[in-house]
């Protein structure tokens, strides 16, 4: 099975709350399907960027996506004691079970 292992860092220098990484969140996602769609075209504007660049807003906002998911899992921990590693177990069962991962 490959895995991909991401490290990301406990922002320190804000106050985040459960609301607030989910408006993130949403925000990210947004800005991660502009720039899927917007910036590659699909709209029907003219497009500004190159392929290159494209992509690597691409990568730049989807780990703006893993960021902010991270930041509510520790909120989730920190806020309602939720153990993100029991979550995460329960998760990798779930994908096993629905069949989307072989052993
Ligand atoms: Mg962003």
């Amino acid at each position: 099975m490959q895995s991909k292992t991401l490290s990301l860092p406990k922002l320190n220098r804000l106050n985040p709350s459960l609301e607030s990484t989910a408006l993130k969140l949403m925000e990210e996602t947004g800005e991660l399907a502009q720039a899927i769609g917007k910036f590659r075209g699909l709209s029907g504007e003219k497009i500004f960027m190159d392929e290159k660049e494209t992509l690597d807003e691409i990568a730049r906002e989807l780990l703006d996506v893993a960021q902010t998911a991270v930041t509510m899992m520790f909120v989730m921990e920190d806020t309602y004691g939720i153990n993100i590693d029991d979550s995460l177990k329960s998760h990798l069962l779930k994908l096993e079970t629905k069949g989307y991962l072989r052993r």
